[in-house]
């Protein structure tokens, strides 16, 4: 099985300054779109305000939810970074993250160097998302 999301440069660099801006705890968030296009990227917070864990805000997912499915949109990625380890899912992630349809987004800032990898969890079984980043179109 083959997965990919579509996101934009944009998105990316967001992400990682997302990331960056949490430091030394992880950051987390909700990216929806349609299919496996990433439109809208929502920054959450983390509750756990932890370097190795995450957690979401209920009240803040339903309004994601909410807001996402009045501009046509489903959750599609969901995102955190680890500030001090690799981008792999951990065993707690593991633990934690079984929604086969979501793609799960790990921003990793070991070493100081950012690395990006998405991953589906089916039948615990791991399989990668490839991420395929396009650049923006500006119009001038
Ligand atoms: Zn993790």
């Amino acid at each position: 099985m083959t997965f990919e999301i579509k996101l934009t440069s944009k998105m990316r660099d967001q992400l990682i300054e997302h990331a960056k801006s949490e430091l030394p705890n992880e950051c987390c968030g909700y990216i929806t779109g349609k299919d496996d296009v990433c439109k809208t990227l929502y920054k959450m917070t983390n509750v756990d305000a932890s370097p190795t864990y995450f957690e979401f805000d209920p009240k803040e997912q339903f309004q994601v939810v909410k807001a996402a499915r009045k501009a046509n949109e489903v959750p599609v990625v969901v995102y955190h970074s680890h500030p001090g380890s690799p981008a792999r899912l951990s065993e707690k992630d593991l633990e934690l993250l079984n929604d086969p349809e979501m793609t799960y987004l790990i921003i990793s800032l070991e070493n100081n160097c950012t690395d990006l990898k998405a991953y589906r969890i089916i039948d615990e079984q791991i399989h990668d998302v490839k991420l395929n980043v396009k650049e923006d179109n500006y119009v001038s």
